[in-house]
């Protein structure tokens, strides 16, 4: 990332977010990404995942220029190397568990029994083989967010940004959850990004940058 600006237009007004960030995250690295509210930390991690685009600035996933691209490139680049992982899961309430990982895969080339062996697979991974046909309603919130993990991973993607993954969760969920982030970073050497407010999960990252009124800070404050 260089010399990255977003501002957000507003009936008319220009509301400023991000003034000026330049930041390297190496591949297979797990950076916590910390800051006040209002900080600008969601806004970095949309653009990083193509979700929105920056007014000016460089930014280069795994070597791709992802604020040139167009946007139906972008679409489709980001549907299989991007895993993005919400607060509040986003997991589709009508459908299955299993149902809700496939998802991403319905955009591959995978036949119908490529997709169930991948799914079982994750769900596997990441300990809900005996819920797959259940619905969100029917699962807590940790288990909601493990099957957001498996669909954020089951396209095995170059990046995985996750935005404060565990502020919706108790302790024992929230370690849970942590804990898988790890084991993808350290065993299958995933590159992870996650904004947290929470100094507890931001230790469990490998590095740590903090986001202070659109800028980054090069120490990162104290915690708390
Ligand atoms: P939090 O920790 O509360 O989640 P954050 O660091 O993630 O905060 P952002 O959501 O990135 O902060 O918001 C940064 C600033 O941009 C805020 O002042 C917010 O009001 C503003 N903002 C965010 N999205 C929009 C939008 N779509 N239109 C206008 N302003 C926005
Ligand atoms: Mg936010």
């Amino acid at each position: 990332i260089e010399h990255l600006v977003k501002s957000y237009r507003r009936g008319g007004q220009i509301v400023p977010v991000l003034t000026d960030i330049s930041l390297t995250i190496q591949p297979g690295d797990f950076t916590a990404l910390m800051g006040p509210s209002g900080s600008g930390k969601s806004t970095l991690l949309n653009l990083i995942a193509g979700i929105d685009k920056p007014d000016s600035g460089v930014l280069r996933v795994a070597g791709l220029d992802i604020a040139g691209m167009g946007e139906s490139e972008l679409a489709r680049w980001r549907a299989t190397n991007i895993g993005f992982i919400f607060q509040f899961y986003n997991l589709m309430p009508v459908l299955t568990a299993f149902e809700n990982v496939e998802l991403p895969l319905l955009l591959t080339k995978l036949s119908r029994r490529e997709r169930r062996e991948r799914v079982e697979l994750t769900l596997a991974m990441v300990n809900l083989a005996d819920r797959m046909d259940h619905t969100p309603n029917e699962l807590s919130g940790g288990q909601q967010q493990r099957v957001a993990i498996a669909r954020a991973i089951v396209t095995d993607p170059t990046l995985i940004v996750a935005d404060e993954p565990t502020g919706d969760l108790d302790r024992q969920s929230a370690g849970e959850v942590l804990a898988l982030l790890n084991q993808l970073n350290r065993e299958l050497g995933k590159t992870i990004i996650m904004v947290t407010h929470d100094a507890n999960a931001a230790a469990q990252a490998r590095s740590m940058v903090h986001l202070e009124k659109g800028e980054l800070m090069a120490e990162p404050a104290v915690a708390g």
